[in-house]
C-alpha cells in the first residue's frame, strides 16, 4: 500500500515523505493490529473511543512512536477520555467540543493536538463544521489553547471528491494550517493530488469490513 501511495505522490509531483498513511483499524481483530505493527505501521485511526481503548490501551508501552488518531465523531462527555487516549483528535467540529477538550487539557496539564473537521458538502446528517463557520471555529480552538494542526473532511458519497479537497485546502491555507487529513480507500489518489498530508485507509489495507459492524461514515 505504501508503494501505491508513493506512486500517487510521484504522479502528483509530490515528495512521498509528505504523505502519512493512517491505518484505520476500526472493527479489526487484534491479530490484524499485531500484524500491522509487526510490518512497521505506526500511525492508526479509530472511530470510537471505547473500541480504541480496547484495541490500544495495553499496546502503547511496547511500541514507541505509536500515534493514535481519532477520526470518528466525539461526544462532549467523552472528550476527557479521548484527550487521554489519542495523540490527535481529527473531529473537532463545534464550540462545545472545543470547550470540553480545552477543559480536559487544562486538567491534565497538557496540550491537545486537533484537526477541525469540515463538512465540505454541508450535508445535514454529517459531522463537521460547515465551511462558512470553519475559520471561526479554528480561531476559537486556538484561543482555547488547543494545538490546531489542520483540517479533516469526508466528501459526500457519490460526488466527485476533488472540489471538496480543494475547498479544504483553501481554508487550511488561509488559516496557515499545514495538515490536511483527506482521502480514504476510494479517493486517496485524488486527495494526494489536492495536497493531502494524511490519507486514512481501512479497506484498501485490510479488506472489506463486516458491514454489520461498520460504524457509519458519519
Ligand atoms: C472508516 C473510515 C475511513 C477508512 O475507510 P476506507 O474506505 O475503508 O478506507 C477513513 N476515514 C474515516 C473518517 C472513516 O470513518
Amino acid at each position: 500500500m505504501r508503494r501505491r501511495i508513493d506512486r500517487a505522490c510521484r504522479a502528483a509531483g509530490r515528495d512521498p515523505a509528505g504523505v502519512v498513511l493512517t491505518a484505520v483499524t476500526k472493527t479489526q481483530p487484534p491479530e490484524v493490529l499485531a500484524a500491522a505493527l509487526a510490518a512497521g505501521q505506526r500511525v492508526f485511526g479509530e472511530n470510537r473511543v471505547q473500541e480504541a481503548r480496547a484495541h490500544w490501551a495495553g499496546r502503547r508501552d511496547g511500541w514507541p512512536g505509536l500515534e493514535l488518531r481519532l477520526i470518528g465523531p466525539l461526544q462532549t462527555n467523552k472528550a476527557a477520555d479521548a484527550a487521554a487516549l489519542f495523540d490527535v483528535i481529527e473531529t473537532v467540529d463545534r464550540p462545545k467540543l472545543v470547550d470540553a477538550l480545552a477543559a480536559a487539557a487544562a486538567r491534565a496539564g497538557r496540550t491537545v493536538r486537533v484537526l477541525v473537521q469540515v463538512n465540505t458538502g454541508a450535508e445535514p446528517q454529517k459531522a463537521g463544521v460547515v465551511p462558512e463557520q470553519a475559520d471561526a471555529l479554528v480561531l476559537r480552538a486556538r484561543a482555547a489553547g488547543l494545538d490546531v494542526e489542520g483540517l479533516m473532511c469526508i466528501p459526500p458519497a457519490g460526488e466527485a471528491p476533488g472540489p471538496h479537497f480543494a475547498l479544504l485546502r483553501r481554508i487550511a491555507r488561509r488559516k496557515g494550517l499545514p495538515v490536511l487529513s483527506m482521502g480514504m480507500s476510494g479517493d486517496y489518489e485524488t486527495a494526494i493530488r489536492f495536497g493531502a498530508t494524511h490519507v486514512r485507509l481501512g479497506s484498501a489495507l485490510f479488506g472489506e469490513r463486516n458491514p454489520s459492524e461498520t460504524p457509519s461514515r458519519d
